[in-house]
């Protein structure tokens, strides 16, 4: 971990690299109350932010290098940090583990309740609950999620859903899809 953490410090302004830190340690935290490896926990929180500084075209780039779906460049840094993003940390930082990489690809939009593993989960909430975020309702959204995981997810699609909206921005399908597939699931 500690090579890593240079990496990622190299590779990240001061403040984004804080967060990482910050993110690996509450998806440690969630991990011991969802029964999950911990180490596993804190190396995807560190790393799901790799390739959130990278430039417009070095994603446009991976994105036709990998094979990736041609329509994903009409999305921008939102969307391809955390799904184009998986692809550097590969190639990059050598993380092989398909489970690390898929908690990396849903970190921003989430998934449906069959798609997400607890490790999924646990990075998607712990980059939202991490101990710098001050959010209004950040409060609710850990008692929420330290009761239930799950509900914690859909807490937190929800929210970003209706905050997305408010500020008129395109939603990416796959963040409306999640939200339907836990929102029919939890009710
Ligand atoms: P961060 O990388 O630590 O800042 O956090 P995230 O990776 O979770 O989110 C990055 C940004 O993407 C946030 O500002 C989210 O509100 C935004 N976001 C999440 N889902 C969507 C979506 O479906 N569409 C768009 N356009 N933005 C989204
Ligand atoms: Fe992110
Ligand atoms: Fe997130
Ligand atoms: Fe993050």
């Amino acid at each position: 971990m500690a090579k890593l953490k240079k990496v990622m410090a190299e590779h990240l302004s001061k403040h984004r690299f804080e967060h990482c830190l910050r993110v690996s340690d509450y998806a440690v935290k969630l991990a011991k109350q969802n029964g999950l490896d911990q180490q596993e926990a804190a190396l995807a929180g560190l790393v799901h932010d790799y390739a959130k500084e990278r430039s417009q075209a070095d994603f446009l780039a991976k994105i036709d290098a990998t094979g990736l779906p041609a329509d994903l460049k009409k999305w921008g840094n939102p969307i391809w940090h955390g799904v184009v993003g998986a692809a550097f940390v590969q190639d990059e930082l050598g993380i092989e583990d398909p489970t690390i990489l898929q908690a990396i690809r849903l970190h921003t939009t989430g998934g449906g309740h069959l798609e997400m593993t607890t490790l999924d989960k646990v990075v998607f909430m712990a980059d939202y609950l991490e101990e710098g975020r001050d959010f209004p309702g950040v409060e609710t959204a850990r008692r929420v999620t330290d009761e239930s995981l799950n509900q914690g997810v859909f807490y937190q699609l929800a929210h970003t859903l209706s905050y997305l909206a408010s500020k008129e921005q395109v939603i990416y399908p796959k963040t409306f899809d999640a939200y339907n597939d836990w929102a029919q699931y939890l009710k």
